[in-house]
């Protein structure tokens, strides 16, 4: 079944580490965005013979919530008209704290939005401060409960690699916001991105960020934290309680068609993957900045590359079936006799022990076809 990936490009003010793809715009712009969307939903369906079904929906940006949500609910309405959405399908929003209200909540939860997920990034004020979120601890907080009210699927996106994350201060976190009740947390290294305010602010103030030993440090208590709690951790980055991993994100990593709409976003369907203009003005002159179409070997190392960052790991048949034998593989026997790798009972699966995805990257391009 087909995903969808809804872009929504707009933001109150940008944080200090943001590379995405976000700008500061006027309520009139937002519209001009929103109605543009819509045709191209709509164009995108009439292209094709008859209504696809599509079983998770996705909102992200930007500040999907900073959108009057009487705007997310006709984007839900217009992808209803076009598709067959199924009756259990996951729909999320991201949302930013500041600008989730009650009466958002409402609409989007009438609007058939199941999932929440919310941009905290850090319960530490002076680290929110630093990164520029508009948001504080108390703020973050608030927003979870009020989520929690009218959802129980409520995710949050964490920023590891700040001053402050300390071990003490981690475990804490983690206590608040399991606490909370939240059942789904992705967790990011804080990358320093060229042309951002962080970058400059660093490259003048080295100390301003803890070394790269200390926040592989701080990720490792995470994930230690995580799993007491109950957190199965089902992608790197990425932990769940049970049976509430994110359907919509593991689309992405296990190879399955999905499709974007709005600036910047990213397709793949039927084998070809193309993006559109991050640029309004390009976008809106219906500009796809990237298609390609996959070949079989690119095919292959995706399913090496995403399947062994997942908890779900890569199919030997999948592999056999692209023309890679991966038994043949000279590093194979080894990982798997040091339990670097593991096999299913049927032999066909192989999983990433997760003990090693730090070191991910080696081993799968020990794993590569040549
Ligand atoms: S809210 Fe998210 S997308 Fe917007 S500026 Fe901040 S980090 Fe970037």
């Amino acid at each position: 079944m087909l995903g969808i990936y809804i872009h929504i490009p707009f933001c109150e003010r940008k944080c200090n580490y943001c590379a995405f793809s976000s700008f500061v715009m006027s309520d009139k712009e937002k519209e001009k965005y929103v109605d543009f969307l819509l045709e191209e939903i709509r164009t995108f369906a009439r292209e094709r013979n008859e209504k696809q079904k599509v079983d998770t929906i996705f909102f992200g940006g930007g500040t999907p919530s900073l959108l009057p949500s009487i705007m997310i609910a006709d984007i839900l309405k217009e992808i209803k008209k076009n598709f067959e959405v199924i009756e259990d399908a996951e729909v999320t929003i991201e949302c930013n704290p500041n600008s989730l209200t009650e009466d958002k909540l409402k609409v989007y939860k009438d609007a058939g939005i199941n999932r929440i997920s919310i941009g905290v990034q850090s319960l530490n004020d002076e680290d929110l401060k630093f990164i520029g979120r508009l948001h504080d601890r108390e703020g973050a907080i608030k927003a979870i409960q009020l989520a929690k009210r009218y959802f129980e699927n409520v995710s949050c996106d964490m920023l590891i690699g700040l001053k402050n994350m300390d071990e003490e201060e981690l475990a804490s976190e983690i206590e608040i916001l399991t606490q909370l009740g939240i059942t789904h947390i992705s967790t990011y290294m804080l990358q320093i991105e060229k042309g951002t305010v962080l970058a400059e602010m660093v490259k003048n103030e080295p100390a301003l960020l803890p070394d790269d030993d200390e926040s592989v440090g701080a990720y490792e208590k995470v994930v230690s934290f995580l799993a007491k709690k109950g957190f199965v951790r089902y992608e790197v980055s990425n932990f769940a309680k049970e049976g509430f991993e994110c359907k919509h994100n593991l689309k992405y990593w296990s190879g399955e068609d999905y499709v974007g709409f709005g600036s910047a976003a990213h397709s793949f369907v039927g084998g070809q993957r193309y993006s559109s203009a991050a640029g309004l003005s390009d976008y809106y002159a219906h500009k796809k900045d990237l298609i390609e179409t996959i070949t079989t070997k690119e095919k292959i190392e995706e399913h090496i590359m995403l399947g062994l960052r997942c908890k779900n790991g890569i199919s030997k048949s999948f592999l056999k079936d692209n023309g890679y034998d991966i038994n043949e593989n000279p590093y194979l026997k080894d990982f798997i006799s040091r339990q670097i790798l593991t096999l299913s009972n049927d032999d066909d699966r192989l999983f990433l022990n997760p003990s090693y995805y730090g070191v991910n990257n080696y081993i799968i391009a020990c794993l590569l076809p040549e």
